[in-house]
């Protein structure tokens, strides 16, 4: 079990929360993935605040900080 990430595991590269039997991530192809993450930010709409602040391209869940 993760141990602070729910259900989801981080990718290092761009921070996209991907289920833990995913082998790639969907958002950038990495294959590197951390469970020891804190903070989740949803972002639903590319042109939001959100998500210039925070520069992600595709919608979907993230991690504040991943480690
Ligand atoms: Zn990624």
């Amino acid at each position: 079990m993760p141990r602070r990430g729910l259900m989801f595991k981080a990718c290092r590269k761009c921070h996209f929360l991907v289920d833990f039997d995913s082998p790639v991530c969907p958002n950038c192809g990495s294959k590197d993935f951390s469970d020891d993450w804190r903070g989740l930010v949803i972002i639903l709409d590319l042109s939001s605040e959100t998500a210039k602040i925070l520069e992600k391209v595709k919608p979907g869940k993230y991690a504040i900080e991943v480690y």
